[in-house]
């Protein structure tokens, strides 16, 4: 599968493995939770190189099965080997729904999360193995992730691919202009931006608790937004970016999470947004414009006009990402917008 044969590159997982807020961040979490790992079995879904599992590892774990589907599992148990971990860490190659391992486990780790946090994402295959696998009052790494929408203007980026066209060796080349916009901003951007880019504070588009999301959530997440710019600028469109936290189990046992509160009245300022999402000085990997860049950037999705706003203008309407029915691995981007008497709809699948 064509999914998997792009893991068996060694690219990818150096740019992963450079991404030191990412690695860091686990690294990190993982020594947060030693007491939870120590003499503890563990599961790696998606191991990859066997980085994280190697981490488990030093963290004192008894056993952590290294589960990838891709070839790059060979590696990863080269890895091992060379670590002198081959009694500690099994390398499975398999898909996770597929692979056999005969004992529950006590703790779940996974870099699971995709740009715009759900594309490609492999969180089903975490649940899968949460609920093949982990013991009752197990521990699951990352615990909750939640994914952010906020307005924002660029008008750099706009005029490097759209108003470029005007004027080109003194060309009138405006006739471009349909086609550049088409071609620009048909798709969702992966891209980094600066908190100066993001008009206003952000809404929660998704929160999910790994301890209890089922599958059948993550089929389509929908939600409304609305926005009160907090200044006068052309509006571009909206930018998507996550956060991942690692709490142990107790954060939320049934559905009573309060994903608003830490967002509505509060500053973009990384600092303070962690201390008020995390009373228990969980460790969170944030993906935000204000934060630090990682591999993810953040994630675009361009009008193909800019709108004029004003400062304290509304702005609202509604987004839905669903899985794509002909590949489960591309998302449908259903943006609606509904304000200050202007009114579109656009359509987009990341693939
Ligand atoms: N844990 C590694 C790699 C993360 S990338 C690290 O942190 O560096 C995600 C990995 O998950 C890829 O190597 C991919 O092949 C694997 N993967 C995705 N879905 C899987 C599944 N259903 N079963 C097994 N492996 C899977």
């Amino acid at each position: 599968m064509a999914y998997f044969h792009s893991y068996a590159h060694v690219g990818i997982h150096e740019e992963m493995i450079k991404d030191r807020v990412r690695t860091e961040t686990y690294r990190a979490a993982i020594m947060q939770h030693q007491s939870s790992i120590t003499g503890k079995v563990v599961v790696d879904v998606g191991c990859g190189t066997g980085i994280l599992s190697i981490f488990c590892a030093q963290a004192g774990a008894k056993r952590v099965y290294a589960v990838d589907a891709s070839e790059i599992a060979v590696q990863a148990n080269e890895v091992v080997k060379a670590n002198n971990l081959s009694d500690t860490v099994i390398v499975l190659h398999g898909r996770v729904e597929d692979v056999q391992i005969d004992e529950e486990v006590d703790v779940i780790i996974s870099e699971w999360m995709g740009y715009m946090l759900l594309y490609e994402s492999m969180l089903g295959s975490v649940i899968t193995a949460r609920d093949r696998w982990l013991k009752p009052g197990g521990l699951i790494l990352p615990s909750n992730a939640t994914l952010y929408m906020a307005p924002i203007t660029h008008s750099d980026r706009y005029s490097e691919s759209i108003d470029f066209w005007r004027n080109v060796y003194g060309i009138d080349m405006s006739a471009m202009l349909p086609l550049a916009k088409q071609c620009a901003f048909e798709e969702p951007s992966v891209e980094t931006i600066t908190g100066e880019n993001v008009l206003t504070w952000p809404h929660v588009v998704k929160h999910l608790d790994c301890y209890t999301i089922s599958i059948h959530e993550l089929e389509s997440v929908t939600t409304r937004y609305k926005f009160k710019s907090m200044m006068r600028a052309p509006l571009h469109g909206f930018a998507f970016w996550f956060d991942v936290e690692f709490s142990g189990p107790a954060v939320s046992p049934t559905n009573n999470h309060t994903p608003s509160s830490h967002v509505d009245d509060n500053p973009l300022d990384g600092s303070q947004r962690k201390k008020r999402a995390n009373p228990n000085e969980a460790l969170v990997l944030s993906t935000a414009p204000e934060d630090p860049p990682t591999h993810w950037q953040q994630t675009l999705i361009y009008f193909y006009d800019p709108i004029e706003v004003e400062q304290d203008q509304l702005i609202e309407g509604s987004v839905t990402l669903s899985q794509s029915k002909e590949n489960a691995r591309f998302m449908n981007i259903h943006l609606e917008y509904a304000s200050g008497g202007r009114s579109f709809v656009k359509e987009l699948v990341m693939r």
